[in-house]
């Protein structure tokens, strides 16, 4: 409340992103809306608290509720992946990923990762990251046939490369991830593997897509994409892993830990173990293959034919369309998606040839397959028809027939 009148120029900008947020139908597969809850927590006074290390062995006094924080933020997590060792400090998805690096690996060791322009992540190897930068990569693809995971391939290339690690996980790819085929080829290629599952977390976490924790040594994750919890990273991993991935963690690469976001992932937790937090799962799915069927039915070409998960890439290149204009469009007629590379594209990561589509916000909004059905036609009539007055008018009522949660 006071804010608005102790510093009305962010007050001002934040209103005015709740009202965008609230206007338009918001498709960017990696965002969500948390609970009043999690904001709740996210937004208490535990952010004013120092307590660098863990709960019962911290370098600061006072600690005492932020360990009955962290403690439940640990346990709940614990059982919601059936994870023997969780460190829930990491700041982001990033962080989480070079702590595990920094846990299994030393400077100039081989690592394979799926390359970006595939589906794969910035961490898991670009040359301008932290990950490209130190260590030796070999990246792997999809197949150029059908677009999915090439495991054949990857296999014949650990063979014959011996990369310390192997990481698997992705930012942009709709299908199953087969984590046992790749748990054999890093056994058989003497590899650690890690799974990074932060876009399919919360598919995970309700039992929709098959888990990583048992046959990877660490797996990482954000918390704040499908899983609908607070901005923020997460390790898992077995017990003979724990004692490295936690002072990778803390002193290896943060100092204090963000109480409050802990705070808020406990409550994520909470929330992702109650029964309805698995049905809305199988809705975010159901309404992704819903959009798909539609979007391919309408004449666009989809990465893959459809979709598995909570996303969907589409390939504009028959509509004559890169993903840029498209996303320029799309945001014009109040539909927001991101501009995404396809395998092997010809375009600039800036132009690209596709677009992401993801429907886990717009289900927490309380959207059906009724509704993908409607904005399907959206998409195709602006896309095909370069014409975003075409949709305009539809999303602006159907995002007022489903409110956001303030
Ligand atoms: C989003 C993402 C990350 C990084 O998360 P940040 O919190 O943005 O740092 C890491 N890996 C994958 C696969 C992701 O999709």
């Amino acid at each position: 409340m006071s804010l608005k009148d102790k510093d009305p120029a962010v007050y001002g900008a934040i209103e005015a992103e709740v009202k965008r947020q609230e206007n338009s139908l918001e498709m960017i597969a990696s965002e969500n809306y948390t609970s009043a809850e999690v904001l709740e927590a996210t937004g208490s006074r535990l952010t004013d608290k120092y307590a660098e290390g863990y709960p019962g062995r911290r370098y600061y006094g006072g600690c005492g509720h932020v360990d009955t924080v962290e403690n439940l933020a640990v346990e709940r997590a614990a059982k919601l992946f059936g994870a023997e060792h969780v460190n829930v400090q990491p700041h982001s998805g990033t962080q989480a990923n070079i702590a595990s690096y920094l846990a299994l690996l030393e400077p100039g060791d081989t690592v394979m990762g799926m390359d970006l322009s595939c589906g794969g992540h910035l961490t898991h190897g670009h040359p301008l990251n932290f990950s490209g930068r130190f260590f030796r990569i070999i990246p792997y693809g999809v197949r150029k046939d059908n677009q999915f995971i090439d495991y054949d391939l990857i296999r014949e290339t650990a063979l014959k490369e011996k990369p310390r690690m192997i990481i698997c996980g992705a930012s942009a790819y709709p299908r199953i991830i087969d984590f046992e085929r790749f748990s054999e080829i890093a056994s058989e290629a003497g590899a650690y593997l890690l799974a990074d599952i932060a876009h399919i977390a919360g598919l995970v976490a309700a039992g929709a897509h098959p888990d990583p924790v048992n046959c990877c040594d660490i797996v990482t994750t954000t918390t704040h994409k499908t899983l609908r919890g607070p901005r923020g990273g997460m390790i898992m991993c077995r017990k003979n892993f724990a004692s490295q991935v936690d002072r990778s963690v803390f002193p290896g690469n943060q100092g204090g830990p963000l109480m409050h976001v802990i705070a808020a992932k406990a409550v994520c937790f909470g929330e992702a173990l109650k029964g309805e937090y698995k049905d809305y799962i199988r809705r975010v799915i159901a309404n992704s293959r819903e959009l798909a069927a539609r979007l391919s039915e309408g004449g666009i070409d989809l990465v893959t034919g459809g979709t598995d998960n909570h996303l969907i890439l589409a390939d504009l290149r028959s509509l004559g369309l890169t993903g840029r204009e498209a996303e320029a469009l799309l945001q014009e007629a109040g539909i927001i998606v991101n501009k995404n590379t396809i395998p092997y594209d010809p375009e600039k990561p800036l132009v690209t040839s596709g677009i992401r589509i993801g429907t886990p916000v717009l289900t927490t909004r309380g959207m059906g397959p009724e509704e993908m059905r409607e904005i399907a036609g959206i998409i195709l009539s602006v896309l095909r028809d370069r014409d975003p007055q075409k949709g305009s008018g539809r999303s602006a009522s159907l995002a007022a027939s489903f409110p956001a949660p303030r």
